[in-house]
């Protein structure tokens, strides 16, 4: 027998505005839009911001077509959870580089948004068993924790700093969802059916992956229960906290 994960900690919920910065539409349906229904359930004002349109995704269409579909179905997909608006980077989906590139566009989504919390997915090597992470993810969220610091340096990519742009250095911290390094949670309990539906939305997708037999719900449910096993709940979504200040 092995001993089961440590309990989680729930997440300092203290905050009013919160960017998700993610490699592909999808990403946050698998295991964060219940805790993003909960947020905006709660008045708070969340954001999403895809770097790639997820236009590779889907072996049997091109990915001009694909682009447009992909688009169309993550802004449901948000607004089932709350969220009224998406931006779309447009960098190369599949193929993303960690780098300066990278960084600068994010760093800009961030001193525009203004956020308190910068939520992205797992970027660490593994799922926590034998599966490797994919490229795109591992890029996105090494670059998202650069850029949360790049975006509060007035010296750093200072040519955005125009037309009332300025600098912004209060991101608290980043939080990466689905980590196997998670020491925190989020209860969904309350929210779990949004976060079904959202995942949902993306019925293109879903269906372009040839997965036979794929149950929404039931996916879901099986991450949400372990979460929630650690935090004394039915379902709960997980993520590893980076602080954002000095000194930690
Ligand atoms: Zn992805």
């Amino acid at each position: 027998m092995s001993t089961p994960p440590p309990p989680l900690e729930p997440v300092d919920e203290t905050w009013d505005r919160a960017l998700c910065v993610v490699a592909h539409p999808d990403d946050l349906e698998f295991g964060s839009a219940a805790a993003v229904a909960r947020w905006t359930g709660q008045g708070k004002t969340v954001g999403y911001c895809m770097v790639t349109s997820g236009e590779a995704g889907i072996d049997g269409l091109a990915p001009g077509e694909c682009r447009r579909v992909r688009q169309a179905e993550q802004i449901s997909s948000a607004a089932l959870v709350g969220v009224p608006e998406v931006t779309f980077l447009g960098l190369p989906d599949g193929v993303l580089e960690y780098g300066v590139s990278l960084r600068e566009a994010i760093a800009l989504e961030v001193r525009r948004f203004r956020p308190d919390i910068v939520v992205t997915g797992n970027f660490r090597e593994t799922w926590g068993g034998r599966n490797l992470n994919q490229a795109d993810h591992i890029a996105v969220g090494r670059a998202v924790v650069d850029a949360v610091r790049d975006a509060g340096n007035r010296w750093v990519f200072q040519d955005q700093l125009t037309a009332g742009l300025e600098p912004w250095d209060g991101v608290r911290e980043v939080w990466a969802a689905g980590s196997p390094q998670s020491t925190h949670g989020v209860d969904t309990t309350e929210t779990f059916d949004a976060g079904v539906a959202s995942l949902e939305a993306h019925a293109a997708y879903i269906d372009g992956l040839g997965w036979e037999h794929f149950d929404p719900r039931e996916f879901l449910e099986g991450f949400a229960r372990q979460a929630g096993q650690r935090m004394g709940v039915a379902y709960a979504a997980s993520f590893e906290v980076f602080p954002m200040g000095f000194g930690e």
